[in-house]
């Protein structure tokens, strides 16, 4: 698991490396160079089967709805739920619905959901957040 944090340092959520990450070359995380190609294999075999996403190379590439950037890779779009209505692949790529962002406004998107979730359920979100803060849930790389 990965702290996300933001601007700045706070944490904004724990997340598993994206396979973007994991091609990123300056992505600090500790894993060898076969670790990392073994984790990216793994993690496309799983989002190729999910049922609420499609394959990947069935992808056309769109703009991501809240910044305009190019998404060359189905890997690099994300369900802008709160921002804006909820979408998954799936439904992107048979209803051409343009609500997709890329990995970078993904995180304004994590931020928006936490903020959400805190409002909805604010003592257990506080406790998660308190745990984080503490190091009480264990944080690898
Ligand atoms: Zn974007």
């Amino acid at each position: 698991m990965l702290k996300k944090e933001n601007k700045d340092n706070k944490v904004i959520s724990l997340q598993m490396p994206s396979i973007a990450d994991l091609k990123n070359p300056n992505f600090k995380i500790n894993m060898s160079r076969a670790e990392r190609r073994r984790q990216i294999k793994f993690e496309r075999k799983i989002y190729n089967k999910c049922p609420s996403m499609i394959n990947e190379k069935k992808y056309v590439p769109m703009n991501c709805v809240m910044c305009d950037v190019k998404m060359k890779s189905i890997h690099d779009t994300h369900n802008p739920y709160p921002i804006t209505e909820l979408c998954y692949s799936l439904e992107a790529h048979k209803t051409d619905n343009p609500n997709r962002c890329c990995t970078e406004c993904n995180e304004i998107v994590t931020d928006a959901r936490m903020k959400l979730s805190m409002k909805n359920n604010p003592q257990i979100v506080g406790n998660a957040l308190f745990m984080i803060k503490e190091n009480k849930i264990g944080v690898a790389a």
